[in-house]
């Protein structure tokens, strides 16, 4: 685990929520670096178990969840220049869940209540660990402001246009595999992937009430980075 030098600051907890492709995970990471804090990608901890469940042809059922959920484990770590990573089972699957059927398969199995429960309890956790060794942790999720983290000190709310989304994700799937499905494809997915996180019963997708909304539709991710990093700047300077 990296270690960070513990801060003369009160530990501060950052919730990022949105829907997909909003620029959520590059943000947290970005401003996790920025201010010192240690990031918490829950996701990829939603797309671990959309593994597992894919790995062994188990259907994303509630009856099915409850069976197995027990026996699985997902953890993270971060490695030295603090990109997380994401295990199952010990295992390191962090390159693995980003394939698109697990991508797929993790909005589904999101929404089984068993899965939730297992893992919020998991994220508050590994945050309640992270804050301990390195000041406070900064999550992007779905449900972070309204769930898992209803007290955090930071709540940020990214949104943007739906297109604008989808050609971003699709120039970011150019440069890592040099080839990417046409855009109304990708379009589609996540068009499908917010209905689904917005329309299931637990914890769906929304913003908090107090959170503030950042629309990164015209907006670098340099400025939405920025924007971010300074409201963790004013929650410590007043703290
Ligand atoms: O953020 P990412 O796209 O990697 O998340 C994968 C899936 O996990 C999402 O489509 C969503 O269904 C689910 N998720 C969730 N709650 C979170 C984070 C992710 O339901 N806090």
């Amino acid at each position: 685990m990296r270690t960070v030098t513990p801060q003369a600051y009160r530990t501060v907890i950052v919730a990022i929520d949105g829907p997909a492709s909003s620029g959520k995970s590059t943000t947290a990471r970005a401003v996790a670096q920025k201010v010192g804090l240690l990031y918490l990608d829950t996701g990829a901890m939603y797309r671990a178990v959309a593994l597992a469940f894919l790995r062994a042809g188990i259907e994303p059922d509630p009856a099915e969840a409850e069976r197995v959920l027990d026996a699985l484990h997902v953890d993270v770590d971060h490695d030295a220049d603090g990109a997380m990573r994401v295990t199952l089972d010990g295992e390191d699957v962090t390159e693995e869940v980003r394939a698109p059927e697990v991508t797929r398969r993790a909005s589904e199995v999101s929404a089984l209540p068993a899965v939730r429960e297992k893992l919020v309890e998991e994220q508050r956790r590994i945050a309640a660990a992270f804050e301990a060794e390195g000041g406070g942790v900064v999550l992007d999720g779905r449900d972070i402001g309204t769930v898992v983290f209803p007290e955090a000190d930071v709540k940020i709310f990214l949104v943007a246009d739906a297109e604008v989304r989808a050609r971003r994700r699709r120039a970011e799937l150019l440069e890592k595999n040099g080839e990417a499905p046409p855009l109304e494809e990708v379009l589609e997915n996540i068009r499908r992937r917010d209905a689904q996180d917005r329309a299931r019963e637990m914890s769906p997708l929304r913003q908090a009430e107090d959170a503030v909304a950042l629309d990164t539709t015209e907006r670098s991710i340099e400025e939405q980075v920025e924007f971010v990093a300074q409201r963790v700047r004013t929650y410590r300077a007043a703290a």
